[in-house]
């Protein structure tokens, strides 16, 4: 129960406890921070690069469907939905291609050979690259504040007591007097000096003497990788910034003892805050460049000069650079102001250093820009900067299922009703096939003869390439050819997705297409059976669409909407497929044991079959249903004649032979029929879609009272049909029946019967 709130105090309070943040391991003594790291060292000693890296890995999940593949390219189905999507102003998808570019930058940042670049995304208009930054940007800020993202920086707190008893002096008295006179007593016994370059807390014992005491800090399990992994370099090579090192030395001076100063160094929370451009500064094209290029604190300059009683000892200035070191500074688009700033980093991205006045500020910061293709002339010379930039492409998507995503997020998820099965991603695989290139070396080089797909793939195979920029390998690609595709050929092909940006339809233009044939159908409810089902779009609707929108059609491959409704057709064949088959086995398995029985009686008889309970009706259409599966087509009469009495007798025998339980499905003539009938099935499975009427229109009257005249077989084997259409393959019931309808008025069932 809430407490009732009566006093204004309360309030306070309340909101106080409310809003307070987390000060749990806010501010720690160096002793602490020490041994914290020793408990935990992959996690306290982390520069900007490796916490990044941590960012990527802790948002995005990874599933790799062929981690068993002998050949994987170590391409993974990613997915960013926590990184760059939930809780997001405006989500960004990214498809599998960038996703797998990112984990790749974060592993460059993890192996430590990366730092003194610029990683520059470069994507066309439209493609979202603004977002995909900004995005990546406010997740990062949001990972430092959570317990896998901590990070920590130098504090000092100078303790007058101990810097004065080692040296009493009058005029420090009057300094600090003056100072707290004027800012009031804050805390007159200690000052605080934060470290303007965000420095890593490890970075202030004096480089000489940091691999002792890491070897004897660090335990056995992890000292290996600390001592001789590339990323951990900076550990034993990185300064403290001159500020830190300036007031090391003082102090040193003044106390003569590490161990006192040690007191007054404390490791504080690094909190990244973009808008505050703590430890994260954004660069938009409007920016100007300061007129200031330093920064000082005078007030706390005046006091470090009187504690120490010399103005030169300690220069409390620093630059923007400072607050970025181990941080981050983005440039948003190389264009206006941004282009100056993009070239002046040229020095001190080469250096690492940055000079402001005679002081030389350490610069270890990531730094990042988003540029369009066209700009890219701008920063080509000079050519040694070039070796610094490090391209990340940051196309129009690839991935069908990023791009139906967006569909999703821009008009709601209920959109998904009004379409049929399948139709929505062929939708957005005609917009991704317009940013194709219709060469593609590497595929060329894999296939050696295209026209073998041409049932399932259009003559330039994009469709096979989508499918493998999803990461899938088609299952109808030939035993031969998934052979083939080895290691060089995934790589050859991955590569290409870097360059596939040329032309096509933006995110913006697919929105607007999209919207445009969305709202070309209209939504109606089939009003049957009063059920809630809705005419569903489909592919005849998409073929109709970009019939009459020519602007459009021209943009996409030749032939390419064409192709993608054979694919359909074949995925839909493969779906009756399974669904005929399925509700074949319990009742092939009746009707064997009929057949059986009935063996041993004489055409016209009516029985009740002691093994299935059923009413038998013996007649010669009873006998020919069952062996037109049993026996090849062209079969003679005598031989049918010869064949049944062939059956009767081997059941007859087995009869005898047969165990107490009575179960016929275990003699051998039982085994031997049903694996004849279930060949023979596989074979004929389109059968009932070929040539027979009564079957179709059973469909069409599916769910009416007119379906009931149907004789049981065909009722029986219509309702397995569509049942399994719609729990195997989430059709809906309308749906289903439109499918099987579609095939049947399109006779596409022809095609796959041989
Ligand atoms: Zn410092």
């Amino acid at each position: 129960m809430t407490p009732k709130i009566n006093k204004s105090n309360d309030i306070i309070n309340l909101i106080d406890r409310r809003l307070k943040k987390s000060e749990e391991g806010a501010i720690i003594p160096f002793n602490e921070f020490l041994m914290r790291a020793r408990e935990d060292p992959l996690i306290y000693f982390r520069n900007v690069f490796q916490l990044f890296s941590s960012m990527i890995y802790h948002y995005i999940d990874i599933e790799d469907e062929y981690k068993d593949d002998p050949e994987s390219i170590n391409y993974k189905t990613v997915s960013c939905e926590r990184l760059l999507v939930k809780d997001t102003d405006t989500p960004f998808f990214a498809d599998l291609p960038l996703a797998n570019r990112l984990l790749r930058l974060a592993d460059s940042f993890r192996e430590g050979t990366q730092q003194n670049k610029i990683y520059v995304f470069i994507g066309p208009p439209g493609s979202g690259k603004s977002t995909f930054l900004n995005n990546l940007l406010r997740r990062f800020e949001e990972f430092t504040h959570t317990r896998e993202g901590i990070n920590y920086e130098v504090l000092w707190r100078l303790d007058n007591a101990k810097i004065a008893s080692a040296s009493v002096d009058l005029a420090v008295q009057e300094a600090l007097h003056d100072y707290y006179h004027t800012n009031g007593p804050l805390n007159s016994d200690i000052l605080e000096v934060p470290c303007p370059s965000h420095d890593h807390p490890i970075l202030i014992i004096p480089k000489e003497y940091r691999g002792e005491i890491l070897e004897k800090l660090i335990k056995d399990n992890t000292r290996l990788k600390i001592f001789h992994k590339k990323e951990y370099e900076w550990l034993f090579t990185e300064n403290a910034c001159t500020i830190c090192t300036s007031l090391y030395e003082a102090l040193l001076d003044k106390l003569n003892s590490p161990a006192d100063i040690f007191e007054m160094i404390f490791a504080k929370r690094y909190s990244y805050n973009r808008r505050l451009g703590y430890g994260i500064s954004v660069f938009n094209t409007a920016d100007k460049e300061p007129e200031q290029f330093s920064f000082t604190n005078p007030e706390l300059q005046k006091h470090l000069s009187a504690r120490f009683r010399n103005s030169d000892l300690i220069h409390y200035v620093y630059s923007r650079f400072a607050r970025t070191n181990n941080g981050l500074f983005a440039i948003m688009d190389v264009k206006g102001e941004n282009e100056k700033r993009f070239l002046n980093l040229h020095g001190i991205i080469s250096e690492g250093v940055h000079k402001i006045d005679d002081i030389e500020e350490n610069v270890n910061s990531l730094f990042i820009a988003v540029m369009n293709p066209e700009d890219k002339q701008k920063i080509a010379s000079p050519d040694s900067f070039k070796d610094r930039i490090i391209e990340i492409n940051v196309n129009y998507i690839l991935n069908y299922s990023e791009e139906v995503k967006i569909y999703y997020h821009s008009f709601g998820t209920q959109i998904k009703k009004y379409f049929l099965p399948g139709v929505i991603d062929n939708f957005a695989k005609i917009i991704i096939s317009s940013r194709l290139n219709i060469d593609s070396p590497a595929i060329k080089e894999w296939i050696e003869e295209p026209h073998k797909y041409d049932e399932y793939c259009d003559e330039n195979l994009l469709l096979l390439k989508l499918t493998i920029y999803s990461n899938k390998i088609p299952d109808w690609l030939s035993d031969e050819d998934r052979k083939k595709f080895t290691r060089g050929v995934r790589r050859k092909i991955i590569r290409e997705s870097d360059r596939e940006w040329k032309s096509g339809f933006s995110g913006r233009e697919s929105l607007y297409i999209f919207n445009e044939f969305y709202n070309s159908i209209p939504k109606k409810n089939t009003g049957l059976n009063g059920s809630s089902d809705v005419l569903q779009i489909t592919m005849e609707d998409i073929r109709s669409f970009f019939k009459k929108h020519e602007q459009y059609k021209e943009r996409i491959p030749k032939g390419f909407i064409d192709s993608i409704i054979r694919l359909y057709n074949y995925n839909i064949m493969q779906e009756v497929k399974e669904s005929l088959f399925h509700q074949n086995e319990e009742r092939i398995s009746r009707d064997i044991q009929n057949y059986l029985f009935a063996s041993n009686y004489d055409v016209g008889e009516k029985l009740i079959s002691p093994y299935t309970k059923e009413t038998v009706e013996v007649t010669e259409q009873f006998f020919m249903l069952m062996e037109q599966y049993l026996m090849p087509h062209n079969a003679s009469a005598r031989a049918k004649k010869k064949f049944r009495e062939d059956v009767a007798t081997k059941f007859g025998v087995n009869l005898q032979q047969m165990q107490e339980d009575n179960d016929i499905c275990k003699t051998e003539i039982y085994k031997e029929l049903y694996d004849s009938y279930i060949n023979n099935l596989r074979e004929h499975i389109f059968q009932p879609f070929l040539q027979y009427t009564a079957f179709e229109n059973a469909i069409k009257e599916f769910g009416t009272l007119k379906f009931e005249v149907y004789d049981n077989r065909t009722k029986e084997e219509v309702t397995f049909l569509i049942k399994n259409l719609t729990e195997k393959f989430k059709y809906s019931k309308e749906g289903a029946k439109h499918v099987c309808l579609y095939i049947i008025r399109n006779k596409i069932a022809e095609n796959f019967t041989i």
